[in-house]
């Protein structure tokens, strides 16, 4: 279980993340993967990144 190390709020659910699609302002990375960031949905710290697959199972909404 993860601990936002901002607010201390648990991220124990996607809903506790909200994912930003960051595809468009990386140059470097190939338009068949998608980089991302995860923030805390209750303070908006970023807790991480990374790129996922073309098929985007990050949660999307
Ligand atoms: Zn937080």
């Amino acid at each position: 279980m993860v601990h936002c190390p901002g607010c201390g709020t648990t991220l124990e659910d996607e809903t506790d993340i909200e994912f930003t699609d960051r595809d468009s302002t990386i140059g470097i990375i190939n338009s068949s993967k998608r980089f991302y960031t995860a923030s805390c949905a209750a303070c908006g710290r970023t807790i991480g990144s990374g790129v996922a697959g073309a098929r985007g199972n990050a949660g999307a909404a």
